[in-house]
């Protein structure tokens, strides 16, 4: 068998900085913004020169987080509630032969400042640090199949949940000017209730957080209402 050496071509700046609350895919959470920041070797306008002609890329990336963490023939997507197996090629679940992974997400600018280049993207679904193996033009014409069917994945996973902010939160959020999304944004993520499957089936309150950016938000949910606690920086 073949081996293959794959290198970074740029690392993602994203404001999810751990796994958790991370939509499971991209373009639910259309506030998420990132910046893929090229690596030295691919620090040059070439390499992109014509991309600002697609509004939608396709990212190639590696789950660093979770790679080293092996792979299993069967898993659990969450979509099922975690209690059916499903082949792990007939899902999009992280734990993977080759961890790799792959989003079609916005372009929304080129960067090129203090000779670094960056693409400023957008509805991103990546952690913090993500090494990109490789950017390819989305294209509508063969990319968006409108007879596709998805099986149990089939339509965009909605969710009941509704998300109110307490005084505290309402007032930090207020004086975040340099984040004029960041209300739509929180509201967004928890809209996509991160809760585990296991977690979705108690009736207690449950408590929780996440870092976004640098801000430590802590919230309750209780049935299908989450009510943001308290907002604070890091
Ligand atoms: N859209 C991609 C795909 O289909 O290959 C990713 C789908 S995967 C189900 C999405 C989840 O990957 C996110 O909810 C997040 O928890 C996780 N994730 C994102 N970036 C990651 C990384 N660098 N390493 C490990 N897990 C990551």
């Amino acid at each position: 068998m073949d081996n293959y050496q794959i290198v970074p071509i740029g690392n993602i700046e994203s404001p999810y900085k751990q796994k958790f609350a991370i939509p499971r895919q991209p373009r639910l959470v259309p506030q998420a913004k990132a910046r893929l920041i090229f690596t030295k070797d691919f620090n040059r306008e070439e390499f992109v020169r014509g991309i600002d002609e697609f509004s939608h890329l396709w990212l190639l990336f590696r789950f660093h987080e979770t790679a080293d963490k092996g792979y299993s023939a069967l898993v659990r997507p969450p979509r099922l509630g975690g209690n059916e197996k499903k082949g792990v090629f007939a899902t999009r679940a992280t734990f993977r032969p080759n961890g790799i992974g792959m989003s079609a997400v916005k372009l929304e600018s080129i960067e090129y400042k203090n000779g670094q280049l960056a693409l400023q993207l957008s509805g991103i679904d990546l952690l913090d640090g993500t090494p990109i193996i490789d950017i390819k033009p989305y294209l509508p014409y063969s990319d968006a199949m409108t007879d596709a069917s998805a099986g149990f994945a089939d339509t965009r996973p909605e969710t009941q949940m509704t998300v109110a902010f307490s005084e505290q939160a309402d007032s930090y959020i207020s004086q975040q000017q340099q984040y004029p999304e960041l209300r739509a944004f929180i509201t967004n993520v928890l809209k996509q209730d991160p809760r585990p499957a296991y977690k979705k089936q108690k009736q207690q309150t449950q408590f929780y957080g996440m870092t976004l950016y640098d801000f430590n938000i802590r919230w309750q949910v209780d049935e299908n209402h989450n009510q943001v606690i308290e907002i604070s920086k890091q």
